[in-house]
């Protein structure tokens, strides 16, 4: 029995469903069933799915954020499937993967999610089938095609893909000069509903990118929304590109962006200084080909001498830590974790330096000291995600194994609360996978020939180390 939410309008019904993650085409798909096959087996009215409930969104009113428990909010159960829309897919969600995004919607920060699927439903008829009082999450994917709206040209049945984030509304004139600048933009499986961790998950055919073949189900899930965020902010003339020989700062450098970020800058020809915050994850960089870094837990910094008085000395050990390795001061810093090293990230960027952001983990009310942004001609630039053209090009780094995946663990789909809680409590490295239809890992290799050539060592890096106890 399966507890659903929804329906056409949201309303508390208990119906019998198949036991979870069984259905004849998901079988089909991971029997490896041909196109035809797929297409001549009956879809099913539900897919299994890891979803926040509206009536929860309150629950951790009051509580500190590091108290507040994925494991509490993301239920695992069956929900039903919507209409496809023309230009839309189902696909059979081989793998998934955590993103931030998760955990933010999880524990209802900094707003809850359901106000992006109410306003996403009073747009449009198709638009209505997401403002439900449950929300699929999950804003990676790879898997296989299903089923293609009658729209849909580029891709058909069996195909196996990819899916980026980036929810677009092509009628919408604001969407043609950079999809990023539309204001229909929307992060699919954030501000979507029917995201990514789910069996079955409904994606827009300009969401859709061709699997590595080199990849298994698990490694290819983990790079579509931190990649192509990273090549935006790091490689496309939208973000703050890297030239041969700049110093790039980077935050959180073995974490999911910026595990990606070290790897662009590396292939631009860039030097890289990593910032992390244990011995095991300075290793990590260093087999990634990143040869400085430096351990901020080891160096103690205290940006902040309390909540509203930052300290510009530490700002100063930092810059002085930098020198101290490459020679000089970044060209650029990558940031993302906002109020606790914003001021010192504007501090130590070069004079003309960029400091390109895209997040705010440890709080979004940020304080820098101006004086030195403009004295010395500094640009803070925003970044949100990528196109689809910027998206495909950062897959293409993957598919031609000049990025590698960073996976450093895999989950099944049951416990996506405990992988969200891994990523809330900074207990991870890299990137976690989630293993929804494919069976187990290891699958969905089609070229063992370029996978040996990118190298198994290579593909491995961020899975050979033990995570810290906490
Ligand atoms: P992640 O895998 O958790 O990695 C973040 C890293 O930041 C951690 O590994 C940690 O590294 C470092 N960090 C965390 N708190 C820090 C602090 N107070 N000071 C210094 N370093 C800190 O997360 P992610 O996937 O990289 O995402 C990072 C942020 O970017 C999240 O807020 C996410 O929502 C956002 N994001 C935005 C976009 C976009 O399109 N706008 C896309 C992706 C992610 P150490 O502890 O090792 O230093």
């Amino acid at each position: 029995m399966a507890l659903v939410l929804g329906g056409d309008r949201p309303s508390d019904v208990t119906v019998a469903s198949n036991l979870a993650g069984m259905s004849e085409i998901l079988d089909a798909v991971r029997s490896g069933a041909s196109a035809e096959e797929l297409a001549s087996t009956d879809m099913p009215a539900m897919t299994r799915a890891v979803f926040v409930r509206r009536d929860e969104q309150t629950m951790f009113d009051g509580m500190l954020s590091g108290d507040k428990d994925p494991r509490r909010s993301l239920h695992v159960d069956e929900v039903p499937l919507p209409q496809l829309a023309p230009d839309e897919v189902f696909v059979a969600v081989m793998a998934s993967s955590i993103n931030f995004n998760s955990v933010w919607t999880s524990i209802f920060e900094p707003l809850s999610t359901f106000g992006f699927l109410d306003r996403l439903g009073k747009e449009s008829i198709w638009g209505q089938r997401h403002a439900l009082d449950y929300h699929v999450i999950g804003s990676d994917a790879a898997g296989v095609v299903l089923r293609a709206g009658s729209a849909v040209r580029n891709w058909k049945v069996g195909d196996e893909v990819t899916v980026h984030c980036n929810y677009v509304d092509d009628q919408d004139p604001t969407s043609h000069e950079d999809s990023m600048l539309s204001s229909s933009q929307r992060i699919w499986g954030f501000e979507t509903n029917f995201g990514g961790l789910a069996d079955i998950a409904v994606v827009k055919a300009n969401q859709l990118m061709h699997k590595p073949t080199h990849l298994t189900w698990e490694e290819a899930a983990v790079n579509a929304l931190c990649n192509s965020t990273a090549y935006r902010m790091l490689v496309s003339h939208n973000g703050a590109p890297v030239t041969q020989g700049d110093v790039v700062l980077i935050w959180g450098a073995s974490g999911g962006l910026g595990s990606f970020a070290v790897q662009h800058v590396l292939n631009s020809g860039g030097t890289p200084v990593g910032v992390v915050s244990s011995d095991t994850k300075v290793k990590t960089l260093h087999e990634l080909g990143c040869e400085y870094v430096i351990d901020r837990r080891a160096n103690e910094y205290r940006f902040w001498k309390d909540e509203h008085t930052q300290d510009q000395g530490e700002w100063r050990r930092l810059g002085n830590d930098i020198r101290a390795l490459v020679g000089e001061d970044p060209d650029i810093v990558f940031e993302h974790p906002g109020r606790s090293t914003m001021g010192a990230s504007v501090f130590v960027a070069k004079r003309g330096g960029t400091i390109v952001t895209c997040a705010a983990t440890s709080g979004y009310m940020i304080e820098y000291d101006n004086r030195h942004l403009w004295m010395k001609l500094k640009t803070i630039k925003g970044s949100h995600f990528s196109n689809y053209r910027e998206a495909w090009a950062a897959n293409q780094t993957i598919i031609d194994g000049k990025v590698v995946p960073p996976l450093s663990a895999v989950f099944p789909l049951e416990e996506t609360g405990v992988a969200a809680f891994e990523v809330h409590h900074n207990r991870h490295e890299g990137k976690i996978a989630i293993l929804c239809v494919a069976p187990e890992e290891g699958l969905g290799v089609t070229n063992s020939e370029l996978r040996a050539r990118v190298g198994e060592d290579r593909l491995t890096i961020f899975r050979r180390h033990d995570r810290e106890p906490l």
